[in-house]
């Protein structure tokens, strides 16, 4: 085994899945919300015509409309789909991938940029944030002068931390970098601040995004935006049906419902609140704002991994991110569930802090 499958990918651990049968499922920013029953009988209906005998299209005109519609891509810009964002980062990477090249994100930030790079041998270079985990300036400027990196991705807002970056740190961040830019909006549907209006003014700048959060996450489809030329050669590196045909007709039918998704995520962001809330008042815990659909809290005076398999014995699955360590340490990350979720996740930590 050692001679054949190559170091880098020896000393990964694969990325791991917490098995959440049994559980409240508050780990992986899911949408809670299901459909209304009629809107699933109409979607059966729709899925009894399709050809799965067929390969799927594989550039489907019409996904990519409703999918530029529904985000505002500006004119000009073209789209790269993905089964998940996760496959266009790994895309991304494959494309700039060679000797000696260096990928770059402030950290801690989603863990899959690391972890692809690392599989197809990328240096990849983390910039740690300040201590309330918004951008480091100085110490970003200077390692991008020192590692020129082909790729900088920025997750917008980040996770675990739920932050959004200056809207000025990344555009000097875009403006400074010799590579290009991805500005990683997974949490678009809760954060209300974009930059996919910015695409045209520059050259090195794309935005991906993905449906999983609005409430697609079984489905996988991520997307990327951003001018032809560049999508025209990341093109190359995508596999030609990587988008099945379950997947395209659902999200069609679902984007040409999109008042329903929308609702979903208004009352996630209301809750997103009254969560904040409860997690500020409870003593010992300190939540950190958040634009996503997830709060990250750090514990004090109790260890977060005690918290954490209290908070499980509580019958709630949240996510361990103290286990990272740094600035991480100490820190959980709960997911934004339905009101009566929420309600047993705080019943269930309060249990966990207080020892019972
Ligand atoms: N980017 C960020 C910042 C994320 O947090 C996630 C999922 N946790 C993804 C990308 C991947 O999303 P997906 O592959 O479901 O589109």
């Amino acid at each position: 085994m050692e001679s054949l499958i190559r170091p880098e990918v020896r000393a990964l651990s694969a990325y791991h899945v917490a098995d959440a049968v049994g559980y409240v499922k508050l780990d992986a920013m899911e949408n809670p919300y299901t459909w209304p029953e009629a809107m699933t009988a109409e979607w059966l209906e729709r899925l009894r015509s399709l050809p799965l005998n067929r390969y799927p299209d594989p550039s489907p005109a019409g996904l990519k409309t409703l999918l530029r519609d529904s985000n505002g891509v500006p004119p000009g810009m073209d789209l790269l789909l993905g089964n998940g964002s996760d496959e266009i980062i790994q895309m991304l990477l494959m494309a700039v991938a060679g000797p000696g090249v260096k990928v770059l994100a402030p950290e801690p930030t989603f863990v899959m940029y690391r972890q692809i790079a690392s599989t197809l041998g990328l240096e990849f270079v983390g910039v740690p944030l300040a201590a309330d985990f918004s951008m480091d300036m100085p110490a970003m400027a200077a390692a991008i002068a020192e590692h020129k990196p082909a790729l900088v991705f920025l997750a917008y807002p980040n996770n675990p931390t739920g932050n959004l970056f200056e809207r000025a740190d990344v555009e000097a961040i875009v403006a400074l970098t010799p590579g290009l830019v991805v500005v990683d909006e997974a949490y678009a549907p809760f954060a209300e601040a974009s930059f996919m209006e910015d695409l045209p003014r520059h050259g090195n700048l794309l935005v991906m995004r993905t449906l999983s959060k609005l409430g697609l996450a079984g489905l996988r489809l991520g997307f990327l935006a951003g001018p032809p030329s560049w999508l025209h050669e990341l093109d190359k590196v995508r596999m030609p049906y990587n988008i099945n045909v379950l997947t395209q007709a659902t999200v069609e039918f679902a984007l040409e419902r999109l008042p329903v998704f929308e609702e979903q995520t208004a009352l996630l962001r209301q809750e997103r609140a009254a969560l904040f809330q409860a997690l500020q008042s409870m003593p010992g815990i300190t939540p950190f704002p958040s634009r996503a659909n997830f709060i990250l809290f750090r514990c004090e005076g109790v260890a977060a991994g005690d918290v954490f398999d209290g908070i499980k014995r509580g019958g709630v699955l949240i996510k361990n991110s103290s286990s990272a360590g740094g600035a991480l340490s100490g820190c959980l990350r709960v997911t934004v569930g339905k009101p009566e979720e929420n309600r047993r996740f705080i019943s269930a930590l309060e249990q966990a802090i207080s020892g019972r």
